[in-house]
């Protein structure tokens, strides 16, 4: 058995940033920019107005104290009408201020009496109004660097300069293979002995929760030959394996026997844990296995502990979950020297240790918002000790 702090080490060294990928703009968000961005033209692409109002030059209103109103320009005019000395021009928000004008009054600053144009702003300076060509950005400037985050804003900005395509690291591939004989599907009746699978179920969600999308879920009875079938063919096509349960050393646990017959080399398994104490993680040819326990409340611990932040520096994202020290609100004892994950509930300054810590139990885990990890020397915390405090993605 190993440490936890060994176990996270290995699994750094062994992982590493998907290759990029050429994706569609609009499937661009929560991805990683592999290379940097240029704006293709300038933006705005034209003088602009950035009011609805007439447009003017500045001089002539000031010689001649009204205008002549002629013609108008709505937004995503082609035409690109002129201005004569004297004249102002109906324009409207985003459309080309026309060539020769260099001022935008407001509509809501002017009186109008026919097509004779009062001006009624003492503060209109020359230039009002108007957004000038390439304010944004120029045409060949860097737009967002290689290595930024696409946000909502980040999608926006780089198709509002132009960018349909995008080279971003992609999401890993991700299997989800669950193990047992005793395993039904919810909907469908109980036999004797039979209980209702879970865990597929909640790493799936957490695998979209996090925006892996390709997801492929799968089976096996306890049984070698059908489970290392099965891992053999999800190995063909996924980044990431995740086996839950059979990764024990019970006579029908065969998550490391049918991962050494696909030539999965083993990197650890076994760690000084609790929950998760059997967790295996292997690797073939940048293929990542993990061995998850079979307990759901397990499961779901060592994917936010291990495989989150794989998951996240495989799509070229440096994130660990969100972590911290906070006192404890009761005083906690652990039975054994073992590092411990409990669910928890962090509020008002303090983390309190949930009721239902055993494995197999979910309800707690689904109340909680944190995991608190207990560190393996330490038997007896006292209340108001600091713990180190990990928040769940949707809540860090
Ligand atoms: P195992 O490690 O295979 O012995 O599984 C440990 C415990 O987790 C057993 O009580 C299993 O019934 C349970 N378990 C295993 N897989 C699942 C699953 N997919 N959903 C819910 N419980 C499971
Ligand atoms: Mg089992």
């Amino acid at each position: 058995m190993i440490p936890v702090t060994e176990a996270r080490k290995i699994i750094k060294e062994h992982t590493f940033t998907l290759p990029p990928v050429t994706l569609n703009i609009a499937k661009a968000i929560g991805h990683v920019l592999a290379e940097d961005v240029y704006a293709s033209c300038d933006i705005p692409p034209f003088h602009q107005s950035a009011m609805d109002g007439y447009a003017f030059v500045f001089a002539d209103w000031k010689n001649k104290g009204s205008l002549l109103i002629n013609g108008e320009v709505p937004a995503g005019t082609e035409s690109n009408v002129s201005l004569s000395p004297g004249k102002a021009v109906r324009i409207f928000t985003g459309a080309a201020v026309p060539e020769g004008a260099d001022t935008v009054v407001m509509q809501e600053k002017v009186n109008r009496e026919g097509e004779q144009l009062f001006i009624e702003d003492e503060l209109l300076e020359e230039g009002k109004n108007i957004r000038r060509r390439g304010t944004e950005i120029r045409k060949g400037d860097l737009a967002l660097p290689g290595g930024t985050t696409l946000t909502p804003a980040g999608v926006g900005f780089l198709s509002g300069v132009g960018i349909a395509k995008v080279r971003v690291y992609p999401r890993p591939s991700v299997a989800v293979i669950v193990t047992g004989n005793e395993l039904q599907s919810p909907g469908e009746p109980l036999q004797h002995g039979q209980i209702y699978e879970s865990n597929s179920f909640m790493l799936r969600s957490a695998l979209l929760e996090m925006g892996v999308e390709n997801i492929m879920v799968d089976g096996a009875k306890d049984n070698l030959d059908e489970l290392t079938a099965v891992l053999r063919k999800t190995l063909n096509h996924n980044d990431v394996v995740l086996l839950t349960g059979g990764v024990s050393v019970g006579d029908y646990d065969f998550v490391v026997e049918a991962s050494g017959n696909c030539g999965v080399q083993t990197l650890f398994h076994r760690l000084k844990q609790r929950p998760g104490k059997p967790l295996y993680f292997g690797k073939k040819e940048g293929k990542l296995v993990f061995g998850l326990p079979g307990n759901p409340s397990s499961v779901l611990t060592c994917f936010y502990e291990y495989v989150w932040t794989t998951l996240e520096t495989l799509a070229g994202r440096e994130r660990k979950l969100t972590a911290f020290r906070a006192p404890l609100s009761t005083a906690f004892s652990k039975k054994n020297a073992l590092t411990h994950f409990l669910k928890g509930v962090y509020k008002n300054g303090e983390v309190t240790p949930s009721a239902g810590q055993e494995s197999f139990r979910l309800g707690s885990f689904a109340r909680a918002n944190c995991l608190i990890q207990l560190n393996e020397e330490v038997r007896d915390y006292k209340k108001g000790e600091e713990v180190e405090v990990h928040l769940l993605p949707v809540y860090g």
